[in-house]
């Protein structure tokens, strides 16, 4: 069987193409040169198999969401990525039997780290459960981070992308609905779209974003806190996919199932916040990168996340979301 060093050689040893590396893997530590007048963003998140993503998940998958996961956290502040470290424990059975999962692994690693011009600096690996931990480093201007206590009371409230395609992804794979229609809720489970070239724009209109991984709820709800605010939102300007709605035409009884939809997470979009006077502008920005955006509410000074129904009643929302434990 191959050994650490076997495998961190044929997998994990990319060519580093960028010229802030000095050294990249094979000492103790990686040596890079931040860019001077640039601020240093980090971000680590770890996936695990069987918490989150489903065991039968493929090898490319896992890369390819290790990877986004990582780089919606910056792109949620606006930093344009440059480097990431990698973490990963290996159960003896893929390494053993299963070369081909490893070779899958590194081959949609690397394609995804060029597709953002990042290089994979460093990390470790180890044997164990399936277990995945990124480290991504990246940068931005110092007075152009978008920070999740910088709302603002009348500010407008949008949302990148559609709500709850991951949820009712992850259900299909679960309960092998095994129904083409919803093949691309399972592909934005299993493929998120990390908003970064977005992002990296958004910060001339937008002091204050947060990506919504573990659902709008919650992640607004931390937002609100840190901003010491509140806000109205309105359910009908929520962006539901057409797979999205066929789910709950089909399997819920033609009823939105709004607490899937907005508290379970899995949703790698950026929801932020902009002064009145961005509105035309931001939209068009969308326009420019192809991205579906909608504004569904507005900053309030009342404490409280509310959210309306068509008829303008508040609707009661448990306010809970992915819940790591
Ligand atoms: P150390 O004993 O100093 O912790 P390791 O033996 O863990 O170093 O790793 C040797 C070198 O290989 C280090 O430079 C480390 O950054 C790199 N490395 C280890 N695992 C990975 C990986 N999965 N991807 C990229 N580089 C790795
Ligand atoms: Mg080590």
């Amino acid at each position: 069987m191959d050994s650490e060093f076997d495998i961190i050689k044929k997998y994990f040893s990319f060519e580093v193409l960028r010229d802030d590396v000095e050294l990249a893997g094979g000492d103790d530590c990686a040596v890079v040169s931040p860019p001077v007048n640039k601020q240093l963003l980090i971000t680590t998140d770890t996936l695990i198999s069987g918490v989150h993503f489903p065991q039968n998940t493929s090898a490319q998958d896992i890369a390819y969401k290790a990877i986004m996961v990582n780089l919606s956290d910056l792109a949620a502040m606006g930093a344009t990525p440059a480097w990431i470290t990698l973490a990963i424990s290996l159960p003896v059975s893929l390494v053993e039997n299963n070369e081909s999962w490893l070779q899958a692994f590194s081959q949609q690693f690397n394609s995804v780290l060029s597709k953002f011009n990042i290089s994979l600096i460093g990390g470790d690996t180890t044997k164990g459960a399936l277990s995945i931990t990124i480290q991504a480093m990246g940068f931005a201007d110092k007075d152009k981070i978008m920070r999740r206590d910088k709302a603002e009371i009348g500010d407008k409230i949008y949302v990148t992308g559609v709500l709850g395609d991951g949820a009712i992804g992850l259900y299909a794979v679960l309960n092998n609905l095994n129904d083409e229609k919803l093949l691309p809720c399972i592909q934005k489970l299993n493929r998120p779209e990390a908003r970064v070239k977005f992002a990296e724009e958004l910060v001339s209109y937008s002091k204050c974003a947060i990506d919504i991984s573990d659902g709008l709820v919650a992640d607004l709800g931390h937002m609100l806190d840190a901003s010491c605010c509140g806000a109205q939102i309105l359910l009908p300007s929520i962006p539901i996919s057409h797979s999205a709605q066929y789910y709950f035409q089909q399997y819920n009884k033609n009823i939105l199932d709004w607490s899937m939809l907005l508290t379970q997470g899995d949703d790698y979009e950026l929801c932020f916040t902009i002064n009145q006077m961005h509105q035309a502008d931001v939209e068009n920005l969308a326009k420019k990168h192809k991205l579906t955006l909608s504004c569904i509410g507005e900053i309030t000074d009342s404490r409280e996340l509310e959210f309306y129904d068509k008829e303008n009643k508040l609707i009661d929302f448990p306010a809970t979301g992915f819940k790591h434990f």
